[in-house]
């Protein structure tokens, strides 16, 4: 029997100062204790991690960073290594976000080598994978897909991987009010569990948590997490109010 605890992971981007986040932070805390099975994660800016983990600790609720350099310190204005988001208090970390793709230079080999640098101080790496429209309207959502997890992953072998958890985030879905239908989140999360058995094995996949991105909200969590292999959320918009955001990860009740 397989068994992935869901994780409803709120990604707060470039929203709320250090004050605002630890408000968030602290409605957030009882309107989610008493969620069951189910894992919750935010990730506020860097500015606010800090305040946030020490709002947080002790609560059912995780911390997570929304990027990372793959050096570990030295001359790189502006960026923040592993070893410092650990110190933060954060447990996970998003790589590879589309808007670091489209936005600042984000490639799948720079994505590999933060993979691997968060790895390297036990950090949980989100992974985000997605396709464009034009991809998708063109047929080449699966060949864009596997080329990602391909480069992304390229190196990596069993035991270093058994923290990763990936994101499935259709560009075209993200910010946009659009979400896939259930069966197109299916479809793409069957698809990439298969490729990561042939690269890591069946029983790593089995037990991947891959989570959807893409415009939830209360009224599509349900039926999205119905789906056999959706196993959890990764949030944007809606998980900037609490109270939305704790409908979702009680999305069972
Ligand atoms: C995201 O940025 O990861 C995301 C899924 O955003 P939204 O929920 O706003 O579409």
């Amino acid at each position: 029997m397989i068994n992935r605890l869901p994780l409803i992971a709120g990604n707060w981007k470039m929203h709320k100062t250090g004050d605002e986040a630890v408000a968030a932070a602290k409605q957030l805390k009882p309107l989610v204790a008493g969620a069951k099975d189910v894992e919750v994660m935010i990730a506020p800016p860097f500015t606010a991690l800090y305040q946030v983990s020490t709002e947080i600790k002790g609560s059912a609720i995780g911390l997570g960073a929304q990027n990372v350099h793959w050096e570990p310190h030295g001359a790189y204005t502006g960026e923040i290594a592993p070893n410092m988001l650990l110190a933060a208090g954060c447990m996970y970390v998003i790589i590879g976000h589309s808007e670091r793709r489209q936005f600042f230079g984000d490639t799948d080999q720079t994505i590999n080598r933060k993979i691997r640098a968060a790895i390297s101080v036990g950090l949980a790496p989100i992974f985000c994978i997605g396709e464009t429209e034009a991809e998708r309207d063109s047929g080449k959502t699966f060949y864009v897909l596997d080329k990602q997890i391909r480069n992304g992953l390229e190196g990596f072998v069993l035991q270093d991987l058994q923290a990763l958890v990936i994101a499935y985030e259709p560009v075209w879905a993200i910010g946009t009010g659009k979400t896939a239908t259930k069966e197109q989140a299916q479809e793409v999360h069957a698809h990439v569990r298969r490729r990561l058995a042939e690269m890591v094995g069946q029983g790593f996949a089995d037990q991947l948590r891959i989570l959807y991105g893409g415009s939830v909200k209360p009224s599509n969590i349900k039926e999205l997490m119905a789906m056999p292999d959706v196993d959890g959320a990764l949030v944007g918009g809606a998980s900037l109010d609490p109270v939305t955001f704790s409908q979702l990860v009680l999305y069972k009740k």
